[in-house]
């Protein structure tokens, strides 16, 4: 049986305030206070890892052990199955503006393209589905861990539509829907996302 939490201290293991106030919010209601890595002073691990359970592990498990406290990592991204799952594990890799003088940055517009270039490489009746798929991994100072993986399935539009959320938001319509993340109210996209389920599996085994 997967150990449980019980209240007490959780280092939530990202230096993204917006990524904190949102994990915290969601796990203060069952008697946790989340701390953050960043305000702990935790240093950021590379995030080598090839899948989203791996990076989620070894952020959450740095964590834990820099702290001795229980800690809460997640990992993020696209997967499309005609380019064979990527960008994946690389997908805010693929938004990097290595060559671009200046501030460094993301540019979702030139990350989105990338996709749909590949997309029309492979050829005009190319399978367009496509997955945000969200891995949460919980991690104890002793080594014990518990991985829980959420998923929403969708298909690539193109071109992007839409002003809200974030990232590839413009471009995914997810399954059974035909406007994207970025034309639907956040309240929406938030009880139907891959983050949605994957902390729907996490508080059901944690708390449930
Ligand atoms: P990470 O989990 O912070 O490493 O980020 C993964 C990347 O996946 C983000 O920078 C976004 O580009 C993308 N991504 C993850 N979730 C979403 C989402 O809900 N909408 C749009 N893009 C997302």
């Amino acid at each position: 049986m997967t150990r449980r939490l019980g209240s007490g201290s959780l280092v939530i293991a990202t230096h993204n305030a917006g990524k904190l106030k949102e994990i915290s919010a969601l796990l203060e209601p069952y008697g946790l206070t989340c701390l953050s890595a960043g305000a702990l002073g935790l240093p950021e691990p590379a995030e080598t890892g090839t899948t989203f359970a791996q990076n989620a592990l070894i952020k959450a498990q740095a964590a834990a052990e820099a702290s001795g406290l229980p800690a809460l990592a997640d990992d993020s991204g696209l997967s499309v199955d005609a380019l064979g799952g990527r960008p994946g594990v690389y997908t805010a890799d693929w938004a990097e503006r290595q060559w671009f003088e200046g501030q460094p940055g993301r540019d979702w517009f030139m990350a989105m393209g990338k996709v749909e270039g590949l997309l029309q490489q492979v050829g005009p009746d190319a399978d367009r589905s496509c997955a945000f798929h969200c891995t949460l991994a919980l991690a104890w100072p002793d080594g014990e861990y518990a991985v829980y993986e959420g998923t929403a399935p969708g298909t690539l539009t193109w071109p992007p539509r839409g002003e809200l959320g974030f990232g590839y938001d413009p471009v995914f319509v997810p399954q059974g829907r035909d406007r994207t993340f970025a034309e639907i109210d956040p309240e929406e996209k938030h009880a139907i996302s891959h983050r949605a389920d994957a902390f729907a599996k996490l508080v059901a085994e944690q708390f449930g």
